[in-house]
């Protein structure tokens, strides 16, 4: 038996089999090889390989997401058909004895850099599907096992780190639990864990070399425990708290159609977060009134290259239809610090926290801003959507936006493309933020309070650093005076005002944030019926 504490994510228990997500480096060398029709054969067999496994994911993605959708998969078997693709492989081996995962890796890069180089959006955003397909069949030349986690037994997913690419491919409903040696409260995991009302520990210290697919374990996000290969007693107790858990989840579901209001009559905008358009499901599911942040970011995490304009219309489109008139705010790029995409080549930095992130990255790269924006925009004409800006520090910041909003106004109008200004607001997460809002909330619509970064600069306490947890605290009376500093300065200038920040779903504080005069709560999907509950049952 082996007992290990982490950091716990999200409060639920959850027993079964355990599922070891490893990753293997593949060394990729310049060794030259002797039998040139033998390598080359060895890469027409893999191409093969590749096609059938593409062919298994086109036909699950066409039940899942429809034709549309999954027809990005036919884009990447016809991709491997490509004459220029092969032939540029099997020139290398032929001329140079190159090895074959040595060609198809290079072979990969160069075409990936001439889609990068493209003007069409569509044609750019091509290099990551090249990328794609070919390091599926380095790994298929490597001899590494496609790992189908699409057809995966209920799991607790046990893992180094996982990536937002790497969950994407995992068939949600089986993921019992995850369980991680690094990631924050705040990575993405965590993030699905809450969405996904299932248990999460990070920072927990395994040896993955210890562990193996099929051992049983139970995870307790309560205790921030981990057991593998518990007790038959363990497991049994274990299974009881479970069902337990579920009891206390089907008990809330009468709080689904009620208003959040309180007796008072003060009534609360019960909102949620989400991080992918898939993610609606459970905004729905657990009946949240609207969307009050939606992180962009991450459509442009774990992929090679950033997403086109098209791109980004449709899933604003798609999310803000799905939402059908209910509100849809959406957070424009927060990247940087945690969050990082190699294709946009950030220096590395002594202080990422403090450093080039969120709008200092979309006011000095006008291009991203604007493509998103004009995205957003486009979106606006489908549905109830609002654009939130992250990370500002100052009435300037705010004025350069308002610049840049204009110039694709101007751009959209002359263009005759159908578009539409969204209510748009600013994110209170930096202590200069807290003491300008009085001056800030003239000039926007609404604030969503970032308690996350917020806590973060205010108590000096990086929220990536596990040593700190000892010195942080949630409740600091400097953050809960900052929040009645913001809801006070909004108010004086009859602007709205919530908090997207964790702390929104902090059931110790609800009562004491509608004391406090808070308008709107964004929160994790799963504990929209909880913080509903306790609103109805407060003053
Ligand atoms: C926050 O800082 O509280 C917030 C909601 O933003 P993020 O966690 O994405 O930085
Ligand atoms: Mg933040």
């Amino acid at each position: 038996m082996i007992r290990l504490k982490g950091k716990s994510v999200y409060q639920s228990i959850a027993v079964g089999p355990i599922l070891v997500w490893k990753k293997q480096e593949i060394q990729i060398t310049d060794t030259k090889i002797t039998d040139v029709d033998a390598e080359i054969a060895r890469v027409k067999e893999a191409i093969e390989q590749a096609k059938a496994q593409i062919g298994k994911l086109y036909h699950k993605a066409v039940v899942e997401v429809g034709e549309e959708s999954a027809a990005i998969f036919e884009v990447h078997q016809m991709m491997l058909e490509d004459d220029d693709y092969l032939d540029s492989i099997f020139n290398m081996i032929r001329e140079e004895q190159t090895n074959a995962v040595y060609a198809v890796e290079t072979t990969g890069n160069q075409f990936s850099a001439i889609f990068a180089a493209m003007d069409d959006d569509y044609m750019r955003a091509r290099a990551a599907d090249v990328k794609d397909i070919s390091n599926r069949v380095v790994r298929i030349l490597a001899g590494q096992e496609d790992m189908d986690l699409s057809n995966m037994e209920p799991s607790i997913i046990v893992a180094d780190d996982l990536s937002p690419s790497e969950t994407v491919q995992m068939d949600k409903s089986k993921i019992l639990a995850f369980v991680t040696v690094h990631g924050s409260t705040n990575s993405h995991t965590a993030i699905l864990a809450r969405m996904m009302n299932i248990p999460a520990l990070v920072t927990v210290p395994m040896d993955l070399s210890e562990l193996h697919t099929g051992m049983n374990a139970i995870v307790d996000g309560i205790s921030g425990e981990v057991v593998f290969e518990p007790t038959e007693e363990e497991q049994n107790a274990a299974k009881i708290r479970v069902e337990e858990e579920k009891d206390k989840l089907r008990g809330l579901s009468c709080m689904k159609g009620l208003d959040t209001v309180s007796k008072s009559g003060k009534k609360i905008n019960l909102y949620a977060n989400i991080g992918n358009v898939d993610d609606v499901s459970y905004v729905l599911e657990n009946d949240a009134e609207g969307i009050g942040l939606f992180r962009s970011e991450f459509l442009y995490l774990g992929r090679d290259s950033l997403p086109s304009e098209e791109e980004q219309f449709e899933a604003y489109k798609k999310v803000v239809s799905a939402m059908d008139g209910k509100k849809v705010i959406i957070r424009t790029l927060d990247i940087g610090a945690d969050k990082k995409a190699d294709y946009l080549h950030l220096d590395k930095e002594e202080n990422p926290a403090l450093g080039y992130r969120a709008i200092r990255i979309c006011l000095t790269q006008k291009d991203i801003f604007k493509t998103q924006l004009r995205a957003l925009f486009r979106a606006a004409k489908y549905g109830n959507l609002a654009v939130m800006y992250p990370m500002i520090i100052s009435t300037d910041e705010v004025l350069k936006i308002k610049q840049v909003v204009t110039e694709v106004e101007t751009e959209l109008k002359e263009e005759g493309t159908e578009y539409m200004i969204p209510e748009q607001g600013i994110m209170i997460e930096t202590p200069a933020a807290v003491m300008m809002s009085n001056e800030l909330a003239e000039m926007v619509d609404f604030f969503s309070i970032g308690t996350n970064d917020l806590t973060q600069y205010t108590l000096a306490i990086d929220r990536q650093n596990e040593k700190l947890d000892t010195f942080y605290n949630a409740h600091h009376p400097a953050v809960l005076r900052m929040i009645q500093m913001v809801i006070d300065s909004a108010h004086a200038h009859g602007i709205w005002v919530g908090i997207c920040g964790e702390l929104g779903a902090d059931t110790e504080l609800t009562e004491q944030f509608l004391t406090m005069g808070i308008d709107e709560l964004s929160v994790a999907p799963s504990a929209i019926l909880k913080i509903r509950k306790l609103i109805r049952d407060s003053e």
